[in-house]
């Protein structure tokens, strides 16, 4: 078993729909970024790939690259799955914090535990994710961004276990 850690931050700005753990938010900024700035998932890809030692999203996924223009995370997050496939790895569990003053996400949190347990092949119970503000403190505080942490523990799979 090995567990792995995830942490991403993107600025919020007008002109970018907000989209995070793969649900569109309504809300009159959105994270901006390479791809869709979605910090949610990219803080569980950096989890999963630190936990099976397959590096970082940056390496896989490096922005710059026009493949990865706007591309969505939860596009990455399947690419990420298949890779721990590949090696041998299955996910026991996420466990993720968005921190974001605004907007309000508990209406969206369910949704986005669905998204992503569809996304990685395990059921949403297995796909912990809370909302925290900042107490109005520091950039998050301030609206500036929206930052996002995760964990994520896989186990070897069983040489006779089906993928
Ligand atoms: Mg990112």
């Amino acid at each position: 078993m090995r567990i792995g850690t995830g942490y991403d931050v993107h600025r919020l700005e007008e002109g970018h729909p907000l989209v995070l753990g793969g649900v569109d938010i309504p809300f009159e900024r959105g994270l901006a970024g390479w791809s869709d700035g979605d910090a949610l998932i990219h803080a569980i890809i950096d989890a999963l790939l630190g936990a099976s030692g397959l590096g970082d999203i940056g390496i896989h996924f490096p922005s710059g690259d026009p493949e990865y223009r706007g591309i969505s995370g939860i596009v990455l997050l399947r690419r990420v799955r298949e890779m721990l496939d590949e090696a041998g790895w299955r996910i026991e569990n996420i466990d993720a914090t968005v921190i974001a003053e605004q907007p309000r996400l508990s209406p969206y949190i369910d949704q986005m535990r669905r998204h992503i347990g569809e996304a990685l092949g395990i059921g949403e119970e297995q796909v912990g994710i809370k909302a925290k503000t900042s107490d109005g403190l520091g950039f998050v505080g301030r609206g500036e961004g929206i930052a996002a942490q995760a964990v994520a523990s896989i186990y070897k799979r069983e040489a006779n276990e089906a993928i």
